[in-house]
């Protein structure tokens, strides 16, 4: 018997997380049972270079020892106990420190609480029930955002989820991405009802699309024109793309909200919203907008955020820039070689690869600038890709719609590898 076989045998799929499956590309998943640096080791004593980087949490690559002794530490003062402490104010304060719009932080466990949180204050703050999304954003798996949502959604072509009642899913309004247009006719159609817009601060669940040059300005602007919140979403572009996230990286607009995730928990459950103080002080117990955690804040994962913040410094930042441009840069060549056509798709240092060309997929921009022109790629060419990078010991994200994350811990040697793999997959993606 497998583990994959035990694991279906008492976890629905096999999977605790469905883009862990291989759906997307055929297969058992890998059991990982070690991570170090830029390597993951599978159940078999397998050694991989990984691209997943727990997607999106190890920036500065697995296991890093000082992040792994901070950890070793709060764990010997206690696990968990319910009540204000120290470490919780420190990584507010880290975060408040590099994104000076982050007034007041509000910890919580995940991504998906932090974006439902942030949905609620909005809707206390305003008095208002609707809010707009991006197709083919991913926010996390509350009710009111499976719509037309990317990462796992996108990868098992699901328009939504069963068990969301219709009249929940009736109060988010899903627009084209890059579409102000469509910003402004939605606001135009429901005068006074729209709490807020949120969005991805650059697009990375549908594969990578960064948004259009004054984007995020402009919705950010009509938003507030209409006395409607936005919502910035940098669960997975906070602390990884720069040091002040996207928000830093492309300047000229300024959310009412943030929510946080991934990297300012190290690799342990840490998520936060932050934003406005006065919006932010709607939420309980200083105002009427009920939010709680048993685990918030929890002493063990605030600690592995803020050992990683505080090791997050211009260093960091550049390794894993210089590493990213690398890889995207032997990947295209690759295909290229093969005569596979292909968009690198980046927004900093995220990328992910749309195969063919706007010619034949009917692209408004050099690759996908919209989740419909994302879904007309040839999704196909990725599995044979993947399989072949898999076997030559890569491991890359199980899906096409996902963005591959590089550590500062990519060195010289697993950038080799991983350059040493692609040929064969660019042949294997070439005879797909
Ligand atoms: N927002 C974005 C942009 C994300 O990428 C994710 C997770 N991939 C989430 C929210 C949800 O975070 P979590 O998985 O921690 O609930």
């Amino acid at each position: 018997m497998t583990l994959f076989d035990r694991a279906a045998a008492v976890i629905p799929g096999g999977v605790n997380s469905p883009v862990r499956a291989f759906n997307g590309v055929g297969g058992d998943p890998l059991f990982l049972v070690s991570a170090s640096g830029p390597r993951v080791t599978d159940s078999a004593g397998r050694e991989y270079v990984d691209l997943v980087g727990s997607w999106g949490p190890a920036l500065l690559g697995h296991a890093h020892p000082e992040v792994v002794a901070a950890v070793q530490e709060a764990a010997a003062r206690g696990l968990s106990f319910g009540a204000p402490t120290p470490g919780e104010i420190e990584l507010a304060e880290l975060i408040r420190e590099r994104v000076g719009v982050a007034e007041l932080v509000r910890l919580v466990s995940t991504g998906t609480e932090a974006t439902m949180t942030a949905l609620r204050v909005a809707r206390g703050f305003t008095g208002r029930d609707l809010i707009i999304k991006f197709a083919g954003h991913y926010h996390g798996h509350s009710d009111g955002l499976l719509a037309e949502a990317g990462s796992g959604v996108a990868t098992l072509s699901l328009p939504g989820s069963a068990g969301v009642p219709a009249a929940f899913a009736a109060q988010t309004i899903v627009i084209g991405y890059n579409d102000l247009d469509a910003v402004r006719a939605a606001f135009a159609a429901h005068p006074g009802r729209i709490a807020a817009v949120i969005t991805e601060a650059a697009a990375a669940n549908m594969g990578v699309v960064a948004p259009n040059p004054g984007f995020n300005a402009a919705v950010a602007e009509i938003a507030h024109a209409e006395g409607a919140l936005f919502i910035a979403d940098e669960v997975l572009t906070g602390f990884r793309v720069g040091p002040a996230g996207w928000w830093g990286l492309e300047g000229g607009w300024t959310p009412d909200l943030l929510t946080f995730g991934k990297v300012i928990g190290g690799g342990l459950p840490v998520a936060a919203l932050a934003g406005r103080a006065d919006v932010m002080r709607m939420l309980a117990p200083a105002g009427p907008v009920y939010q709680a955690g048993t685990l918030s804040g929890n002493p063990v994962a605030v600690a592995a955020g803020a050992a990683t913040l505080r090791l997050a410094d211009g260093g960091v930042y550049a390794r894993v820039d210089a590493a990213a441009d690398t890889i995207a840069e032997a990947v295209r060549a690759a295909l290229a070689a093969e005569g596979v056509p292909v968009a690198v798709q980046r927004a900093g240092n995220l990328f992910s690869f749309a195969f063919g060309s706007p010619g034949e997929c009917g692209w408004s921009g050099p690759g996908p600038r919209t989740y419909d022109e994302v879904k007309a790629a040839q999704a196909w060419r990725y599995p044979p890709f993947f399989h072949a990078m898999l076997d030559a010991g890569v491991n890359l994200p199980p899906s096409a719609f996902e963005a591959w994350f590089v550590s500062a811990a990519h060195d010289d040697a697993a950038v080799e590898q991983i350059l040493a793999a692609l040929p064969a997959a660019a042949r294997a993606a070439a005879a797909a």
